[in-house]
């Protein structure tokens, strides 16, 4: 029985298929690329525009970083480590804010 794919396993294929395209380091290299696009938008808004409204460069930069970060995942096998660590941070920053607001 062929069941059909879910979006996340579609969009899956596709990082796996630019992986296999592209190769793992061409890949990693253009992680850090779009991430310094990234970073250079989030200095241009900061600088320049509203903080509040984004604009089309930083939607398109943050929608690289997020396809490329995928990808990293993807090559070090770390998909289940990084969520595990992400819940355990938010848990703690999740502590931290209670602390400050005096909740503890
Ligand atoms: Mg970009």
């Amino acid at each position: 029985m062929n069941k059909k794919p879910t979006k996340s396993e579609q969009k899956n294929d596709i990082y796996i298929e630019a992986i296999n395209v592209f190769g793992k380091e061409k890949q990693m290299n253009m992680a850090i690329e779009e991430m310094a696009e990234l970073i250079k938008e989030i200095s241009k808004v900061i600088r320049y525009d509203s903080i509040e409204k984004p604009n089309s460069n930083i939607v398109e930069e943050i929608a690289d970083v997020e396809i490329m970060l995928e990808q990293v995942k993807d090559i070090m096998s770390c998909h289940a480590a990084v969520y595990s660590m992400k819940m355990k941070k938010l848990n703690r920053l999740s502590e931290r804010l209670k602390e400050l607001k005096g909740d503890k």
